[in-house]
């Protein structure tokens, strides 16, 4: 969970550059949907909304605030020191990542991992924001795909061979 200080000023830098304003009641439903970002994750996730949100355009949603928090797991697995169960079913990530399509568009989802309990490192273990948890059985038996429709295989932005690249995946690698 990003500390209340750091998650309320990284909020009050996206609320200047969106110029927006969010109530005290918008912050906590935000924050609950946050809630497992870590501090430093969460600071470089500000700044890449910033990096690439236009200023007085749409506010991102906590939504996009957790794709690039996936994202970051992605390339920084070895980050993420809580202990967690081996489980081939989501790579040891706890979570799931597919594909569905929805009146003509393709939307990107995260669910929970069905056969691991890793998905508690990643996603709120409480309250609204319990994710769904799948296997990749039940993903595909409600019409989801689990190949990106419309990139490389994931395991192609795994290998990464230096913090520059990392880096570098992590500003031009914008999900979804
Ligand atoms: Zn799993």
């Amino acid at each position: 969970m990003p500390e209340r200080d750091v998650f309320y000023s990284g909020m009050r830098k996206l609320e200047k550059w969106f110029k927006k304003t969010l109530d005290d009641d918008q912050m906590e439903m935000w924050l609950d949907k946050v809630r497992n970002i870590p501090t430093e994750p969460f600071n470089k996730i500000i700044d890449e909304l910033i990096d690439q949100g236009r200023p007085n355009s749409f506010l991102p949603t906590p939504e996009d605030m957790r794709k690039k928090w996936f994202n970051w797991l992605a390339i920084n697995p070895e980050r993420v020191h809580k202990a967690k169960e081996f489980c081939p079913e989501c790579d040891s990530t706890g979570a799931l990542e597919y594909w569905l399509w929805k009146t003509g568009s393709i939307y990107g989802y995260h669910c929970g991992c069905a056969k691991c309990e890793n998905w508690r490192n990643v996603f709120p273990t409480q309250g609204k924001n319990i994710p769904k948890l799948m296997t990749r059985q039940e993903i595909i038996a409600i019409g989801g795909s689990l190949d990106d429709p419309d990139r490389q295989p994931r395991e192609s932005r795994r290998v990464v061979n230096s913090v520059e690249e990392a880096v570098d995946i992590a500003v031009n690698d914008i999900p979804f």
